[in-house]
Formats: structure tokens, sequence, C-alpha cells
């Protein structure tokens, strides 16, 4: 799920008109002054990751003036919550809450639902999961019928909400649903949406994710990679997703581990799996060995040549690595000739650069025999070290592990005169 940080949904929640407190994104305690300034009332500073549960952790702090939202911003910033590092803050204005209010749509995918359901609860600012189950109001959303405003004001009313709110709040959740189609999100919620001691009602808080298939639809979201991601995506990892983007057979996924001037310290090599199991094997023959990944890759799911070709290509582009290993731990449902294919075209075109290069490769499953025949006739006449393994050697990760580093040592001393 392509996730977003909450100054950024709640840019989202302004636009379609659901009320946010008044606040801008710092990433500097002298930025987070200037915004507290520039407010000009006492505020709030809250740590802009990827997790929850930050008002328990500390990372959210109130600030009365200019100085010490410097100071909370700086105790912020570059604090972890969640094993994430804090490099943004968002800074508002404190709001004086009376009340606070839950309002969220999730898809459900269990079969029974397979759609939006819309949730609100007057017990909002805790953890959705332990509020009763009597104190929400959950409707099924029936996507072709669509949400009415008197669906919305039902809910809110079953949860005991009177008076002059009652059409402010009943607004913010239908609102809030029609936001969440709109951007084709998996998870849209406000925890608290509060309601402030002048009888405003305001999203305090923001959690959004978009479903990452619908990502092409949205440009406008800025997402470079529709896929579960901690950090920024690398140049590598561009290039990586660049293949998957405009070619849905089989998967290739690559992440890169270091960035290069680490690899260029010696003892990384370039990692290809076949499958997630095969992969954990491959990563246990590498660290056996005292080897490390420069980057991580797996190709499955029946990928096309031309997607093994890529993929090898940007494994071999890395300077530094000192061997590839095509990790095929495992018995592939699929047929391995693709994957032998693409391999054979990527290093034909890549050996000849690296005279002497360890290259360990371990492919079994469907088509072996033809699959080995290809990397054999492919690769014979290279001036590398090539060793090409079946499924004699399916599980041994100690041994393909061996045969990396024997190459590797050997590859060192002819390259390396120190
Ligand atoms: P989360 O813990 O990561 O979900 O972060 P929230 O944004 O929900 O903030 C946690 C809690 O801090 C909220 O439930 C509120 O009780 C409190 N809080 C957040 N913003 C304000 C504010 O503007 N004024 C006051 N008084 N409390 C706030
Ligand atoms: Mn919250």
């Amino acid at each position: 799920m392509a996730k977003f940080f909450e100054y950024q949904g709640k840019e989202h929640f302004r636009k379609a008109g659901i009320p946010v407190p008044e606040g801008m994104m710092v990433k500097t305690p002298e930025e987070a002054e200037g915004a507290a300034a520039k407010l000009a009332k006492p505020v709030v500073l809250k740590a802009q990751v990827w997790a929850g549960g930050r008002g328990k952790s500390g990372a959210v702090k109130f600030a009365d003036s200019p100085a010490e939202a410097k100071q909370a911003a700086a105790e912020i910033l570059g604090m972890e919550v969640k094993g994430l590092e804090v490099k943004q803050v968002l800074v508002e204005e404190k709001l004086d809450i009376v009340q606070e209010f839950y309002a969220g749509v999730v898809i459900n995918s269990a079969q029974e639902v397979r759609g939006p359901v819309l949730m609100f609860s007057p017990e909002g600012g805790v953890d959705i999961e332990s509020v009763p189950r009597e104190k929400i109001a959950m409707k099924k959303v029936d996507i072709i019928k669509g949400l009415m405003p008197y669906d919305t004001l039902n809910m809110v009313v079953a949860m005991g909400v009177r008076g002059k709110i009652l059409r402010q709040v009943a607004d913010v959740v239908f609102k809030l649903f029609k936001l969440f189609r709109e951007l084709d999100c998996r998870t849209l919620e406000i925890n608290p949406l509060v309601l402030t001691s002048d009888n405003k009602v305001v999203a305090a808080d923001c959690r959004m994710a978009v479903d990452d298939q619908a990502l092409f639809r949205h440009p406008e979201l800025g997402i470079k990679i529709g896929r579960e991601f901690l950090k920024e995506p690398t140049e590598f990892e561009l290039i990586g997703w660049s293949f998957e983007e405009s070619d849905f057979r089989g998967t290739s996924y690559v992440a890169e581990m270091v960035p290069p001037e680490e690899v260029k310290k010696g003892g990384y090599i370039g990692f290809h799996g076949i499958g997630g199991g095969a992969a954990m094997l491959g990563m246990d023959a590498v660290n056996r060995v005292n080897l490390k990944v420069a980057n991580f890759a797996d190709t499955s799911g029946n990928p096309t040549a031309s997607k093994v070709y890529r993929v090898v290509k940007l494994i071999m582009s890395q300077p530094g690595i000192e061997g590839y290993l095509l990790a095929g731990f495992l018995m592939a449902n699929q047929e391995q000739w693709h994957h032998a294919h693409g391999i054979v075209k990527a290093l034909r075109e890549e050996l000849p650069k690296r005279p002497g290069f360890p290259v360990v490769l371990l492919l079994c499953g469907n088509k072996e025999k033809e699959s080995q025949e290809i990397l054999q006739e492919g690769l014979a006449d290279q001036n590398a070290r090539v060793e090409i393994y079946d499924r004699e050697h399916v599980y041994d990760s100690s041994f393909i592990g061996g045969r990396l580093r024997a190459l590797v040592d050997e590859y060192r001393k002819e390259t390396k005169t120190t």
C-alpha cells in the first residue's frame, strides 16, 4: 500500500472540505520556530512517520512559544518511532479539545464483505480495536449504490451525537467516504476527529493509504513505486520498478541494500533469488561464507526472459561487486528456460567487462534439463569463473555458499595486488 504522511493526508482533507488545523511541515528546529511564530498561537508538534501511537511514544509535543517549539522539534527530529526515524515534523495550531471521535473507511477483503466499510465512533483518540463493538457504527457500503448523506447522518445519530454539531460531524464522515473513493484508498482514517471548545469539528489526525493497483490512475499523488517501501526509492530501485511498471508478467522485485560507496569497500556480491523461499536459502548461503549482498533481487511468478534479462543487467551494473549468485534454491513451478535465456543474454553482455568474474548459478524446476543446457552452452566461452548447478544441490546452501566464496577468493587474488 502506498502510505502517506499525516501532513499529506491533511492536504487532501483540506481540498475535500474536511476542516483541518492550520499548520505546516518542517524539517529543522529553526523551521519549527518560524512556523510557530507564523501561527502566532500555542502549537502541537507531531512526528511525521508511517506509524500510529505517536501520542504514547512522546512523538507529539506541545509548545506555547516559538522558542519552545524549536526545543520540542529538536527533541522529535531524529527520534525513532516504531523503528522509523523522524525526519519531518508537523507544526499545527493546538486545538482545545472537548471530545474525540473516530471516523474511518477501510477495505475489508473478507469474502462476505469485499468492499469498503465505513466506521464512526464517539470514542476516538484511542486505538479503535480497543473500543467496544457497540460503540462503533459500521456500514458496508455498496459501491454501485454509493453512500447518501442520510446514511452518515443515521450512523452518527445512532452513536448519540446530537445538537449543533450533528450536521458537521455527519458531513465530515460523508466527505471522508467520498475522498476515500476518489483516491482509491485502502485506508482513510481520522483519529481523533475532534470537537473544539468553540464548537468546530476538525480532523486532528489522518492516516491514509492508497491501493497500489490504482496508483496509475493517480499520477497527481507522485508515488514513484507502488509497493511497500520505508524510504524514498534510490535510482537503482526506480530502474528496477520500471521493469515492473511496464510489464506485469511475473514479478521482479529489486531493492538496493547498501549505498554504492559501501559496496566498493569489498565483500559484496550481486544477489538474485528466484522466489521468496529460495531467496532466503540464498541469503543463508551468502551469510555462511561471510559475504554480503549489495542488492536484493527476486524474479518469480513466471517472468519473461526479457524481465529476467533486465534484472540481471541491473544487478551487474553495480560497481565493486565481487560475484553474482543466482539462488534458485527451489524446484520452481515455472518454466525455467525463460530464466536461463534472460541470464545468458545479460551475462554475455556483462562478463566481457569483468574478466574472471565469479558467477554461481543454481537453477532447477520445470524444464530443468533444457535450462541447464541453455546456461552451459550460452556461457561456455566466457572468460569468467562460471559454475552451474542443478537439483542435485537444490537445498544445499552450504555447498553453494562455499563455491561462491572459493571463486570470490580466487578472483580477489587475481584482481588485487595488495
Ligand atoms: P497518534 O497517537 O499517532 O495517532 O497521533 P494523534 O495525532 O492522534 O495524536 C495523539 C493524541 O494527541 C490525540 O489523541 C490527542 O489526544 C492529542 N492531540 C493531538 N493534537 C492535539 C491538539 O491539537 N490539542 C490537544 N489538546 N491534543 C492534541
Ligand atoms: Mn491518531
